[in-house]
């Protein structure tokens, strides 16, 4: 949970000594409450006021960190609402492979996991885990084995402790999620051992609050609570509860991250695909999926990341030279800000275009190019200054850079601090990039 300066400076030795590198220990408390400092530059803090720091600052919801290759967090909100601060850790999306399914059924969702993938916004959106349903047919650990090769981050759902066991074997090192049908005492103990987390199930809050205890006496710490219901109204209610009496209540029994599965709330795809949107919305922490069709996988990767971006502050690119098709040294240079979905937009344009070129995006802070100019974040200096530090012109024998028709003001002095380049100003939308390319002398 944040905490205010003033709960900060309790913990400080209040002599304002400034050898943390700020003039007094409240200044110093006010840095560290907005995130920008760390308690350790306070070298005259005790280890004790330190650990109680630490657990009345832990979030309210406990962040677990599963996977190897593709570690994840889940949970560690702080908020209701995203735009009360931040929503932290972004919903794990995944499939579900049920041991009914047949083995070609089997290679397909596992291939599909790893091979659906869209990049949006500069970034690669990606599922991430395969929840693997253990119905005693046998094929339990063999699919384990195969989950595991991916690199995915894997669930096991499964009561029985020989299977479990095999499975944790050949998948600990990836920090499986441990979901077993019910709280034995030899599988909690199984997870002790091996430090995992466990999935606890309860149809509503009182009864998961009970499990959860149960399993915390146990000695295991890392929890994913799952509601146990067959119906959307039910879990989306419990979902809710379970959020506010964590944030607002500070239960610390539902303070943990949780698990939806639409597929066992609906036989219907598409209906299954709108229950995996509401508990990414609220406020699921993984879905799973009974396959993945990218008509549906898609908008949820999208909704996710829309979600899970820090409402103050602007999506970026890095700043740099992108090749849009396989450009040569005759290929023209456009130039943009790092506004990502300025970025996303005028490279699909010159992509639709189908003339290769390069595409040099500076970076504005995140804004817009018109915002950027009215900043003076984005004129004839700064970019003049990016044309010259990614040394393009090395890459060209014909030198021609298109800037965006809607900065026509900064044109002539362009031209003057490129004098060996041509200068084209480009059209004023993003949209008649085809067709200005068509029509232009390059
Ligand atoms: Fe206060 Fe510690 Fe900073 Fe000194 S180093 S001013 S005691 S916070």
């Amino acid at each position: 949970m944040a905490l205010k300066p003033l709960d900060i400076l309790k913990f400080l030795p209040k002599t304002n000594c400034k050898e943390c590198g700020f003039p007094t220990c409240l200044a110093f408390a006010m840095q560290i409450a907005i995130g920008k400092a760390d308690l350790s530059q306070c070298p005259y803090v005790s280890e004790d006021a330190k650990k109680q720091l630490a657990s009345e600052s832990a979030p309210p919801i406990k962040t677990i960190t599963v996977g190897n290759k593709e570690k994840i967090n889940l949970g560690g909100e702080t908020v209701l609402y995203r735009h009360e601060k931040t929503f932290y850790n972004p919903t794990g999306i995944g499939v579900l492979i049920d041991e009914d399914m047949n083995e070609e059924k089997i290679e397909e969702e596992i291939k599909n996991i790893c091979e659906m993938k869209y990049e949006r916004v500069g970034v690669l959106l990606k599922g991430e885990f395969i929840g693997i349903f253990d119905k005693e047919k046998g094929k339990f650990v063999e699919v384990v084995k195969k989950a595991y090769e991916t690199g995915k981050n894997l669930i096991l759902m499964s009561d029985n402790i020989d299977n479990l066991k095999k499975a944790i074997e050949i998948s600990k090192d990836v920090r499986p999620i441990v979901f077993p049908d019910t709280l034995k005492d030899e599988i909690l103990q199984i997870v002790k051992d091996n430090n995992l987390p466990i999935v606890v199930k309860g149809s509503n809050i009182d009864e998961i609050s009970e499990n959860v205890k149960k399993v915390k006496n146990s000695g295991v710490e890392e929890i994913i609570i799952y509601v146990e219901s067959k119906k959307i109204s039910d879990v989306f209610k419990n979902l809710i509860l379970i959020r506010r009496s964590a944030i607002l209540k500070k239960n610390k029994e539902l303070g943990y991250p949780v698990l939806t599965i639409p597929a066992f709330l609906t036989d219907n795809y598409l209906k299954e695909g709108i229950y995996a949107s509401i508990f990414i919305a609220k406020y699921g922490s993984i879905v799973l999926l009974s396959k993945l069709n990218g008509e549906i996988l898609f908008p949820l990767l999208v909704e996710r990341l829309n979600i899970f971006t820090d409402p103050q502050r602007p999506m970026t690119t890095p700043e740099g030279i992108y090749e849009i098709g396989k450009p040569d040294e005759n290929s023209p240079v456009f130039v943009t800000t790092n506004f990502s979905l300025t970025y996303f937009i005028v490279s699909g344009e010159i992509e639709n275009s189908k003339i290769p070129a390069y595409l040099l995006i500076q970076d504005t802070e995140g804004l817009s190019v018109l915002t950027a100019w009215a900043a003076d974040k984005f004129n004839a200096d700064t970019i003049a200054n990016l044309v010259k530090k990614t040394k393009i012109e090395e890459r060209l024998k014909k030198k021609v850079l298109i800037i965006p028709g809607v900065v026509a003001q900064i044109y002539g002095e362009l031209e003057e601090q490129l004098p060996d380049w041509k200068i084209l100003l480009g059209p004023r939308e993003a949209a008649h990039i085809p067709s200005f390319v068509r029509n232009v002398e390059i």
